[in-house]
């Protein structure tokens, strides 16, 4: 009965709000509980949202929320979890975190008991993007709203929302701090490039790979800038699990067949900071030519120690704290009956529904900044960056 009522409850929260500036007219979201429509109070009844982020309060009687992260072993998830159990806890939720191990059958079984142990809402960061169609379909069926978090859940309608970053725009600011370094639009070139991009499995690769490339590519076709390995298609540059080890031995491939002749690397577009560390691994091992331009992405610890020592360019800062944050008010919204705040219905479709979305705010992070994004604002100490 209780899962009747949060089913008909999110049904009437569908009706999404777009944030100030951040958009057109709001459109409807597309219903995650088919079944519940009749039930669904008029979605004028529900509170508008505000635009600024209130401080989010659980409903009286709170309620477990499940947290599911793909991996510990990178540094970004960890502090995921982490914050989203912090503010949940303070919200007055009680918390069930979960970590798969970046593998796919314990992460179903963990979602899984997270929905017959009682959770009223699953938040889901999913190791591939299309394997929890079991546990979604369950979720479905006892009326658990499901939002996907930073990685979009795929090939199913039981996803509510999807709180995240702007994903392409990470991949256009890599590009562009490429573009610009190298001064493509004024310098005789021509530069060699090598790209390492993210997991095939993880819908977030193509779009940060894309936001690069579509930056890139005219450089490409004119011939100012130029790829030794020819290895420019997603499919080719991907690395599987985001891997250090990974993009390393790929790293290493590349570095010894193309350029042991001594030709000059000028940059290496990677999607982000796991990936970044595999590549410099390799050029610190077998290559000794000009240093060139690294991107990554999450400010890892050891990728902004990286940049302090001039190993790796830049970072994308993602503050997993907003992201934490914003998710704890959905959910808050989500229980409470509420307009559940998205500023993006059509970007994310995941094969069968157009997810609707929130989107933060990705930021540039180099060793000019790094100090007032990353140590005044308490994100890191300055003894975790020595
Ligand atoms: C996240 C990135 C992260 C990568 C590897 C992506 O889905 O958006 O921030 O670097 O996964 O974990």
């Amino acid at each position: 009965m209780k899962k009747k009522l949060l089913s008909a409850i999110l049904m009437a929260t569908m009706t999404v709000s777009l944030l100030a500036g951040c958009g057109e007219a709001a459109a409807p979201a597309p219903a995650a509980e088919p079944a519940a429509t009749e039930e669904a109070a008029p979605a004028e009844e529900a509170p508008a949202a505000e635009a600024e982020a209130p401080a989010a309060e659980a409903p009286a009687g709170g309620g477990k929320i499940g947290v599911s992260m793909p991996t510990k072993d990178l540094q970004r998830w960890n502090q995921d979890g982490a914050n989203m159990e912090e503010q949940f806890k303070a919200a007055g939720f009680e918390v069930d975190l979960q970590y798969a191990s970046n593998d796919v059958q314990t992460q179903l079984s963990q979602v899984e008991n997270m929905i017959s142990s009682g959770c009223s809402v699953l938040v889901i960061a999913a190791i591939e993007g299309s394997s929890l169609g079991e546990a979604l379909d369950m979720a479905k069926e006892s009326g658990i709203p499901v939002i996907a978090y930073d990685r979009l859940l795929m090939d199913s309608d039981a996803v509510s929302y999807y709180a995240t970053f702007d994903n392409y725009k990470v991949g256009t600011v890599q590009g562009t701090y490429v573009k610009d370094t190298l001064d493509l639009d004024n310098a005789a070139g021509p530069f060699n490039i090598e790209f390492t991009a993210g997991d095939p499995g993880d819908n977030n690769a193509g779009f940060f790979f894309n936001g690069a490339y579509d930056v890139l590519k005219p450089y490409i076709d004119e011939g100012k800038l130029v790829v030794p390995s020819g290895q420019t298609k997603f499919d080719d540059v991907a690395t599987p699990t985001w891997g250090t080890d990974v993009a390393q031995s790929r790293a290493e491939n590349i570095l010894s067949s193309y350029y042991a002749d001594g030709t000059e690397l000028d940059a290496w577009l990677c999607s982000n900071d796991s990936t970044a560390l595999g590549v410099e691994n390799a050029l610190a091992a077998n290559y000794t030519g000009k240093y060139p331009i690294i991107t990554g992405q999450d400010c890892d610890i050891e990728n902004t120690k990286n940049m302090i020592a001039g190993k790796q360019s830049m970072s994308v800062f993602k503050d997993t704290r907003t992201l934490a944050a914003q998710v704890v008010k959905m959910v808050t919204q989500i229980l409470n009956g509420e307009t559940v705040d998205v500023n993006d219905t059509e970007t994310y479709n995941n094969g069968v529904i157009t997810v609707p979305s929130f989107l933060c705010e990705p930021v540039f992070a180099d060793a000019n900044n790094y100090k007032e994004l990353l140590l005044d604002s308490g994100y890191y100490t300055e003894d975790q960056l020595k």
